[in-house]
This record gives C-alpha cells, structure tokens and sequence, in this order.
C-alpha cells in the first residue's frame, strides 16, 4: 500500500531547521524511481473527481510531484515562489509563520480568470502556505479546486484551516 511505502521511506530528522522540529525528508523517495512512478499515480488517481486546468506547485519541493503530477494529469503546470525569484512581473502575498514572516509570488500572467487550480506541496503543516497561496490565486480571479500532498500532518490541523479556502483537501499519508 503506497501510504506503508511512503511511511518507510520517508527519513525523520530531529530539530531541523529548528529545535522541536522533526522534519520528514522526502529525498529518500527520490531516489527510487519505481517508487515515485506510483506516487505521481497515486496522486492523480486521487484526483480523478477534480476538475483541474492547471497544477500550481509551491517553491521548492511542491516543484518535485507537482510537474510530474501536471504530466500525468495533462494540464500546464505553474511556480509558486519565494519572493524575488520569479523573473517576469509578479503578484504577492504576505504570510506568517511560526516565528516569522514570509511573501509567496505568482507571475501575473500564470492564470487566467475562472480557471481550477490544484495547489500541490510535499507536506501539509498548519496550512498558513497554502493559504497564502489560495490567496494568490483568487487575486487572478482564478479558483482553487483542491489541494494534494504527499504528507499531511495531521495533528497541526492544517485540514480545518484550509477548509475555507479549498473543496478539497487530499493526502497520500497521514501522520
Ligand atoms: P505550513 O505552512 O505550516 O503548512 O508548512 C508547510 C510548508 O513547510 C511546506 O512547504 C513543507 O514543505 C514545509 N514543512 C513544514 N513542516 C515540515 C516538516 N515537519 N517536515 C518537512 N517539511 C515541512
């Protein structure tokens, strides 16, 4: 079952990038290739009751599934970046963390109005990510379809945050 694989394979480091972290690395899936064939089609079976036009992958590792994903699914894929990364004129969405704050770009051209988008990240924390990046691409005038992850932390309850901004939240393995 692709949850068990997930769950083996994925490596826990403690206090990383701070104290009281434990960080679930996903680059040990990345190196088996069988592996990430079945999550890319695990995802998208998935999603196979969601209307999708494009997949928006959040900066950095949102990057890995999220174009192998919008491969499978056969519909653009867009960036979600850092602040200052993005070349072309951007839009921007403040947001906080834990112990900081941060701003989340989209190009200006990524969407067009009325399309559906699934926002796709390796893991789901509290949520405050893919909030901001809801909030990006209603600025479009576009609409948020659902979210997948490869992981979802269940226990920060990032589910019930996101429940106003998505119709949909989905997850290949729950902790
Ligand atoms: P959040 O906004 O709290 O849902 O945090 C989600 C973002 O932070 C995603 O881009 C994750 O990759 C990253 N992240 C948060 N917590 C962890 C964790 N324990 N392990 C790996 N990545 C994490």
């Amino acid at each position: 079952m692709i949850e068990a694989k997930i769950k083996s394979t994925v490596r826990d480091v403690a206090d990383f990038p701070k104290p009281g972290i434990i960080f679930k690395d996903i680059t040990p899936i990345l190196k088996d290739a069988q592996l990430c064939s079945e999550i890319t089609a695990a995802l998208a079976l998935q999603l196979k009751d969601v209307q999708i036009d494009v997949v928006a992958g959040i900066e950095s590792r949102g990057f890995l599934f999220g174009i192998l994903l919008a491969q499978a699914l056969k519909v653009p894929f867009v960036p979600i970046r850092k602040a200052g990364k993005l070349p072309f004129k951007t839009i921007q969405q403040h947001y906080t963390l834990e112990y900081d704050s941060a701003v989340l770009e989209l190009h200006e051209d990524a969407l067009l109005a009325g399309q559906k988008v699934l926002i796709h990240d390796d893991l789901l924390a509290t949520g405050g990510t893919v909030v901001a990046a809801s909030k990006l691409i209603a600025k479009l005038g576009a609409e948020v379809s659902g979210c997948s992850f490869i992981i979802a932390l269940d226990f920060l309850n990032g589910r019930s945050r996101l429940a106003e901004y998505t119709p949909e939240t989905f997850a290949l393995a729950s902790y």
